[in-house]
């Protein structure tokens, strides 16, 4: 396998010695966080398997789909809709970086003060250190933020583009907008697929997406319960996962590890005690392979059931509508869903966010919240302070943190991370 793979990523023009180094050093890391838990659901296994080939087995799907005519079209953000992709036959893989690995080769070309996600997805395409940026036929991008914006235009000079204006209000003006960019993009698809874009295949691919989306809120549901049967971890790698899976397959094997799930819960088979704290985390993604922060909370005896953020809930709630009878109608539903739910720390003002974290925090049964930052991210370190301010109102312990893709910080956030445990316990 190993020698196929090397085979696959020497003909994607990869610069294998770098990316050897990457291979050496993954699979301990995986080991550490995910192999050293106990009681780890059967249902696992597959997400294990992807993740323990995670630049071999998908990768090796894509360039076999391409050669039977597909076209992969590489996303950065949850708001480029995927129904559009798969409704012209298309297929569309997550691309953000979330490995230290990748950081210093995106300084080459972006400012130190950017943050890493955004830096370390620039150093896996240039460094040539990650498959799925080298197979992707198209990149798609998003006005989100400033960062993103420029470090496209970077992008741009070395494979094509199609950059989706993102309005930052929700105003009725910004939706017919936003309407107006689906439908942009949907002619990019057409011409870059060569497929035209039905309302049935439209409907088709809705209900596919769709799939998936009831499949991971069936997933976090199994999160509310006393007795939590999935640590934060696991379920952080199925959520990394479902960026760039099969969306069919997917979906069909997380419902298969819900029935396992729903089987702990009536059996009252917890991964954790009754009493360890209950943390959700709020903020910035966290990309493949960011495992840093779930790891240190459950090795230090919480456990994690929630995350607010677009590797979290906001990829996932809310559904679109299905049977449009017309494009326009289907177009319209997209827009809905995609400009309405979706409360990323772009958007100005933004209280549909805090509202989101409230509830979250009472449906999930939260002992505290942690406001997580990624480095140099003023968006969301920003809203922090509405985010930090209205769970104390709400009598909910809240840490904000920022932290990078290093390990240089893990001690401190130890400390920081017990401490506000010791004081949730002595609650
Ligand atoms: S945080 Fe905002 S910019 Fe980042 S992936 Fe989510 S929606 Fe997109
Ligand atoms: S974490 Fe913040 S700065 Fe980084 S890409 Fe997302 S919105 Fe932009």
């Amino acid at each position: 396998m190993a020698d196929k793979n090397h085979e696959m990523w020497n003909a994607l023009g990869m610069d294998l010695e770098t990316h050897d180094q990457l291979c050496a050093v993954l699979p301990t890391a995986f080991g550490d966080v995910f192999l050293t838990q106990d009681n780890i659901p059967a249902g696992m296994d597959y997400f294990y398997t992807v993740a323990g080939d995670i630049h071999g087995l998908r990768p090796a799907e894509l360039i076999e789909a391409q050669k039977a005519g597909k076209k992969v079209f590489g996303t950065f953000c949850v708001f480029v809709p995927d129904e559009i992709v798969i409704a012209a036959d298309g297929i569309v893989t997550g691309l953000c970086g979330g490995s230290q690995f990748w950081v210093p080769e995106g300084e080459t070309v972006l400012p130190i003060n950017t943050c890493p996600l955004i830096k370390a997805s620039l150093g896996a395409r240039i460094g040539k250190t990650c498959p799925f940026f080298r197979i992707a036929d198209i990149y798609v991008g998003e006005t989100t933020c400033d960062g993103k914006k420029k470090a496209y235009e970077i992008l741009g000079e070395d494979v094509p583009m199609h950059i989706m204006q993102l309005p930052h209000s929700k105003r009725p003006k910004d939706m017919e907008n936003w309407k107006d960019e689906i439908e942009e993009f949907a002619a990019r698809v057409e011409e870059v697929t060569g497929k035209k874009i039905t309302i049935e295949k439209l409907n088709e691919a809705i209900k596919v997406i769709n799939g998936k989306r009831k499949a991971l809120s069936r997933l976090y549901d199994c999160r509310k319960e006393k007795c939590v049967p999935i640590s934060g971890r696991d379920v952080l790698l199925i959520m990394q996962i479902a960026f760039f899976d099969d969306p069919q397959r997917l979906s069909q094997v997380v419902n298969e590890l819900c029935d396992e799930l729903e089987e702990r819960i009536r059996n009252n088979v917890s991964v954790v005690n009754e009493d360890a704290p209950r943390i959700m985390l709020t903020g910035t993604p966290l990309a493949v392979p960011n495992w840093k922060l779930h790891n240190i909370i459950e090795s230090s005896g919480a456990i994690v059931v929630c995350e607010e953020n677009c590797t979290g809930t906001r990829y996932f709630t809310h559904s679109v509508r299905e049977d449009n009878k017309t494009l326009d109608e289907a177009y319209a539903a997209l827009t809905d869903r995609y400009m309405t739910n979706i409360n990323c720390a772009c958007f100005t003002p933004n209280p549909g966010r805090v509202e989101d974290i409230i509830r979250l925090a009472k449906e999930y049964h939260v002992d505290g919240v942690i406001d997580l930052n990624l480095k140099f991210c003023s968006l969301y370190d920003t809203e922090g302070y509405f985010v930090e301010r209205e769970l104390k109102k709400a009598g909910i312990p809240v840490l904000g943190l920022e932290t990078d893709y290093t390990d240089n910080d893990a001690e401190q956030l130890r400390t920081r991370i017990g401490a506000f445990l010791e004081m949730i316990r002595e609650k």
